[in-house]
């Protein structure tokens, strides 16, 4: 099987389950597991933040961070396609109270003009804003990346209007391999940001929210509430220090397979995609062009074992990843032409 729904998919490498087996290790919930404060440490220490918390999910971690910044009552300005408003269960609602000021994008990606038009001051109808929240690399965008310009300004912006703002970091390295900028760069206006140690760099299980110190200590009461106090946590944040130091380096890979998988796909009666647009590991095609829906489409593909995600009647995503390499996703575009064939 070849699956392509997603990064998430990877498993831990041998050097990971290694590092897991040799693990010193404490009871993190009081701060003893060695291997645990490492990897927070050096989280913060790359991404140019005073402080780190290991969280077992990037939902985790995003759910704390918009508690910090916020009230309840308070709006928060995201994109309209953002993971924290479509696949989080609501979680700014049910734990921080607060709801969306969704602002419509064409990829996912928001700007200054578009953000201070969505923010509200406190007055006798309107909630008033708490949060600008951006997602780089941009998810259901298709795997896109704020140009750095236009992220530094909704930071200064926001920040004159006294609001914090959130990165949505998931796959935040990506936008890393791609730009060759270093994290600290890309981040360095963001409040606080969240990554996740499980996807593209392969770590089991795990995500870090970095920030401010003072933000960061209410975090871990936040992560307590939450069931996230975990004990000898050292044998996750082990694979999570290897997934952190080693496994960015290789992200580019992925990228050029996912390109080169658009290209393939391109040319093929139906489909319809632009090459060009893909910056890092996602892939979202129109499938409408083949006469299947998308849906259809995934699942005659499921039936000759290369899996993919259907969005809605005529999209599907591909995501690229280190178990799947390059001639794995070349199997997978011959199935889709025989598949297409057929059809
Ligand atoms: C995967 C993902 C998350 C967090 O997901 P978990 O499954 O909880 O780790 C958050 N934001 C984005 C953009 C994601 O892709």
């Amino acid at each position: 099987m070849i699956d392509l729904r997603s990064d998430t998919v990877t498993r831990p490498t041998a050097e990971m389950r290694a590092a897991m087996a040799a693990a010193e290790v404490g009871d993190d919930v009081y701060r003893e597991d060695p291997t645990v404060n490492r990897l927070e440490e050096r989280a913060a220490e790359i991404a140019g933040k005073e402080a780190g918390l290991f969280v077992p999910t990037g939902v985790m971690g995003n759910t704390i961070a918009l508690k910090l910044h916020t009230e309840h009552g308070h709006e928060i300005i995201c994109d309209a396609r953002s993971h924290i408003l479509n696949y989080e269960l609501s979680m700014m609602a049910w734990f921080a109270g607060c709801v969306a000021r969704a602002i419509p994008t064409s990829d996912g990606l928001l700007d200054w003009a578009a953000v201070k038009a969505e923010v509200r001051p406190l007055g006798p109808h309107a909630a008033p804003t708490g949060l600008v929240e951006v997602e780089n690399t941009h998810n259901f965008g298709g795997g896109t990346i704020y140009p750095q310009a236009q992220l530094d300004e909704i930071c200064s912006g926001a920040h004159g209007m006294g609001l914090p703002v959130h990165m949505d970091g998931a796959r935040v390295f990506h936008a890393v391999a791609a730009t060759g900028m270093p994290l600290k760069q890309i981040v360095t206006n963001v409040d606080t940001v969240m990554f996740c140690l499980s996807k593209g760099l392969g770590a089991p299980v795990g995500s870090m929210l970095v920030g401010p110190q003072k933000l960061i200590d209410k975090g871990r009461l936040y992560r307590k509430r939450l069931g996230g106090g975990m004990r000898q946590a050292g044998i996750l944040a082990a694979a999570g220090l290897i997934a952190l130091e080693k496994m960015p380096a290789r992200l580019s890979e992925d990228h050029a397979n996912a390109r080169w998988m658009a290209e393939t796909l391109a040319a093929m009666p139906g489909i319809v995609v632009d090459p060009a647009k893909i910056a890092t590991n996602i892939l979202i095609f129109d499938v409408a062009g083949t006469g299947l829906d998308a849906g259809e489409f995934a699942k005659r593909m499921e039936a000759m074992e290369v899996r993919m995600i259907a969005f809605g009647p005529r999209f599907i995503r591909i995501v690229t990843h280190y178990d799947a390499p390059k001639n794995s996703c070349e199997i997978a575009v011959e199935k889709i032409q025989e598949m297409l064939k057929r059809a």
